[in-house]
């Protein structure tokens, strides 16, 4: 067997005269001990990053221990069996019942919503609703139902490609430039038309963290109403910014508060401070969701309704969001945003001084912020080899190319979130100092080989 087919086990783990090798691509074809399979699996997990260092991601690797105990007793449950777990079905209902309220919906008890995997699947089910509610109008008038489109930024995250591909649903991409870094309602009318399903506005974008302009894009679409009399939904994707506007940007208005906005979807496992593996939707009133989207399901001895992708799924999550809305509160979340808030803050201004950077935005939106080379400062090096030396202390600070039409601009990023305090924000920009010392002080170009992969969103 060559050896990157197999995997070896260290003998003294493993039972005498049991494999110490096992095949990486084939099942086994005998047994061997739990606590064998135990140490080969957790070994090569202990091989991924540390999740504290990682800046990269939005989501969510720490709970506290309460949780975690709840996590222990809830694993088992699946979210479809809402006939044996009536009670986690019903806890369902008040989580996105609360998300209604805080996202200032007129009725919060008339509105409807589901938990999900996360928003991808929130996403999915917020398009389709336009997709179905467009189709049904447009039979409703004998118009063809065959090419409609959806409008939204070229920086949008790749699940509303993915929904345009999948849903057979023409991606209207707006392109962002220096004038108009995001989706602002600039130019909208040249996008919209009768067969536009609805516009999608990002609360925070992936790439720079950066709100758009929920209102001035409702109102361009107002104009467009007036003009053409094409009334056209905007759904808002906040898979992070929906969970921090509520408390550090109340008087924001993004939400439920523009009639425009039909739905609104956000990661539970992000700013919802949940483990990976929910998201959540909400639709302004129950009406806007069409019917034909929701299954009644006969199982296990009950009906349940169904509005989701999956059959089953984790219920756990759910539980432990609940647990969070319950632990922290309104104030509890203004709390752990807003430091989150402070330590981007503390960063972007000390990425800001040091005299390389042009930043992009500085966190005041979400905790999430971006930089780019200030233009003429080197040839010698670029912040790929930045995010590669700062590889090498364990931090995973992303650098990659902006979206069209910017796809020249290349930037880096930090997302803050809880667990990223005040201390180790100071190693960090040491860090980020001494490595831009480090760098231009070299006298030639960096060599480019072996520099690491190209990030992906
Ligand atoms: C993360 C993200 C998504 C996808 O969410 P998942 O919860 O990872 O499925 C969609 N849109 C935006 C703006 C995001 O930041």
């Amino acid at each position: 067997m060559s050896q990157e087919h197999v995997v070896a086990v260290n003998p003294v783990f493993a039972r005498p005269g049991e494999a110490i090798a096992v095949e990486r691509f084939r099942m086994p074809i005998g047994e061997m001990l739990p606590e064998t399979a135990y140490r080969i699996v957790h070994d090569e997990m202990m091989l991924d990053g540390n999740s504290r260092q990682n800046l990269a991601t939005f989501v969510g690797t720490w709970m506290d221990e309460h949780a975690d105990r709840l996590y222990a007793d809830s694993v088992d449950k699946n979210m479809i069996d809402k006939d044996e777990y009536p009670h986690t079905a019903t806890i369902e209902d008040r989580c996105w019942k609360m998300l209604a309220e805080l996202w200032n919906a007129p009725d919060p008890l008339h509105t409807i919503g589901t938990s999900a995997i996360g928003s991808s699947e929130a996403c999915m089910l917020a398009g389709l609703a336009f997709k179905r509610r467009w189709q049904h109008a447009r039979r409703a008038a004998g118009k063809p139902t065959d090419r409609p489109n959806l409008v939204m930024s070229s920086a949008v995250q790749v699940v509303w490609e993915k929904f345009c591909n999948y849903w057979d649903v023409e991606a209207r991409l707006v392109p962002i430039s220096e004038e108009h870094r995001t989706l602002d309602g600039h130019d909208l009318a040249s996008y919209v038309d009768e067969n536009t399903i609805g516009v999608v506005a990002i609360m925070g974008v992936t790439y720079t963290g950066v709100y758009e302009p929920v209102r001035e894009i409702a109102r361009a679409l107002d104009r467009i109403q007036q003009d053409t009399g094409l009334d056209v939904p905007i759904h808002v994707d906040g898979a992070s910014g929906a969970m921090i506007a509520p408390f550090l940007h109340s008087d924001l208005e993004w939400d439920f508060r523009l009639e425009r906005v039909h739905s609104i979807n956000t990661s539970g496992h992000k700013y919802g401070l949940v483990y990976p593996g929910l998201g959540w939707v909400v639709w302004r009133s129950a009406d806007l969701l069409p019917e034909d989207m929701i299954f009644r399901v006969s199982y296990l001895g009950g009906v349940t309704p169904s509005l989701a992708l999956n059959f089953s799924r984790p219920g756990a999550q759910v539980l432990l969001q609940y647990y969070q809305f319950l632990r922290l509160g309104r104030s509890g979340y203004h709390a752990v945003q807003k430091s989150s808030q402070d330590v981007a803050r503390h960063l972007a201004d000390g990425i800001g001084e040091m005299g390389a950077f042009d930043l992009w935005s500085d966190g005041s939106d979400i905790p999430v912020f971006a930089w780019r080379l200030k233009a003429g400062h080197t040839e010698n090096w670029n912040l790929y080899d930045l995010s590669d030396r700062l590889r090498m202390k364990g931090w995973q600070v992303p650098a990659y190319p902006m979206p069209d039409n910017l796809a020249d601009v290349t930037v880096q990023r930090i997302v803050v979130r809880n667990g990223l305090g005040m201390d180790l924000a100071r190693d960090l920009l040491d860090d980020i100092r001494e490595e831009t010392t480090f760098l231009d002080r070299l006298t030639g170009p960096m060599p480019t080989e072996g520099r690491a992969p190209g990030f992906h969103h």
